[in-house]
């Protein structure tokens, strides 16, 4: 079964050899404080910092989830307040968990048709966290690397949290222009679930040491603190880490991959745009994502198109949330091949 599901998705093919590599070298029953571990987490923070153009200033971190991430920001990162700009249902369940944590959250929800209008978002004081969901994998929306600068240049004195789950290692983000990015494996970096990245400025470390919240197994001062000597406070997702490792080893540097992920998608955008039954969800082209198309049809079409693609061993993206009965996705990410996008197409088309 091919899944075109935007996440857990496709993996790369090598991911079963990688796996059997990693049983002959040992590395599944490998100590996590022994020097081979820390070697390979080096490495692979290396490979990470390098194929992705994340700054050498900053500092990559390994989690269990996107998740937890969110849950990491609200207990070691955020103070007081944090602002949630958002249009769909990540950013929304996003500023749910941190309003348990941190009662002073704020949600500030824009239209999905709309853009992010960033002079709208000036914040006062200083040390809140500003919240953004780069690719809203509900709705298939995203904010461009623009707009995030923007809101950068309007609030240089507070922290700022990407959710780029479904994106990063899809497109090129400017992660300069924010202080902490994070995202989970099993979207565009084509990995089996089960981790989470976090990307985190020096600004972002130097608060977590300020605010010196220390009491939960995950918090950031104590990861900040292990990570110092490549380790991690508790067993981490070992075999991951190497997978993630020779993933990276063996992509092309982002550059590339985002060129291939826009012309999927503007091929996406040719097949779709004469059609009569199937049409993108968002009209606003500037505002789509490109690694999650969604698009909306009748329940009863959209019923029958997954059955047929699931009858040649493809899976489509089920809708998300509210829009789950009008709306299916594709995952447009790098591990999916050129030849399995034509036979989806194929089995589309007459159905357009
Ligand atoms: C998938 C997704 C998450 C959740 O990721 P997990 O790895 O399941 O925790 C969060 N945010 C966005 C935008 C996502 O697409």
């Amino acid at each position: 079964m091919i899944s075109f599901y935007p996440g857990p998705s496709r993996v790369y093919d090598e991911i079963p050899l990688f796996v059997k590599d990693a049983h002959r070298l040992g590395i599944m029953g490998i100590n996590h404080r022994s020097a081979a571990f820390m070697k390979m987490l080096e490495q692979t923070v290396k490979l990470l910092k390098s194929k992705l153009e994340i700054p050498s200033s900053y500092t990559v971190f390994f989690t269990s989830s996107a998740t937890e991430c969110w849950e990491i920001i609200a207990q070691s990162l955020i103070s007081k307040k944090s602002h949630h700009i958002y249009n769909g249902a990540f950013g929304e369940r996003w500023f749910d968990y941190t309003k348990r944590l941190k009662p002073a959250a704020s949600p500030y929800v824009f239209h999905p048709e709309d853009e992010l209008s960033a002079v709208s978002f000036i914040f006062p004081g200083a040390n809140d966290v500003i919240c953004i969901t780069q690719n809203e994998t509900s709705n298939g929306t995203q904010v461009s690397n623009h707009i995030i600068k923007e809101i950068r240049k309007n609030n240089p004195f507070h922290i700022i949290a990407v959710d780029a789950t479904s994106s990063m290692a899809g497109i090129k983000l400017d992660f300069k222009n924010a202080d902490i990015w994070f995202a989970s494996v099993q979207k565009c970096f084509g990995l089996p679930a089960g981790m989470g990245i976090m990307v985190c400025s020096k600004n972002a470390l130097s608060r977590a040491e300020v605010i010196k919240e220390r009491n939960h197994y995950n918090s950031l001062h104590l990861i900040i603190e292990k990570m110092k000597d490549w380790q991690t406070p508790y067993t981490p997702n070992v075999l991951g880490i190497y997978l993630l490792m020779r993933v990276m080893e063996q992509v092309k540097p982002i550059n590339d991959i985002h060129e291939q992920t826009l012309n999927r998608y503007e091929h996406w955008v040719d097949f779709f745009s004469n059609g009569k039954s199937i049409k993108f969800y968002i009209h606003n082209n500037g505002l789509r994502s490109n690694t999650v198309l969604t698009l909306s049809a009748t329940p009863k079409l959209i019923q029958k198109i997954k059955k047929l693609t699931a009858d040649k061993g493809m899976l489509l993206g089920e809708g998300y949330g509210r829009l789950k009965a009008d709306t299916f996705r594709i995952a447009n990410f790098p591990a999916i091949k050129d030849n399995e996008i034509r036979n989806l197409k194929k089995l589309l088309q007459p159905h357009l």
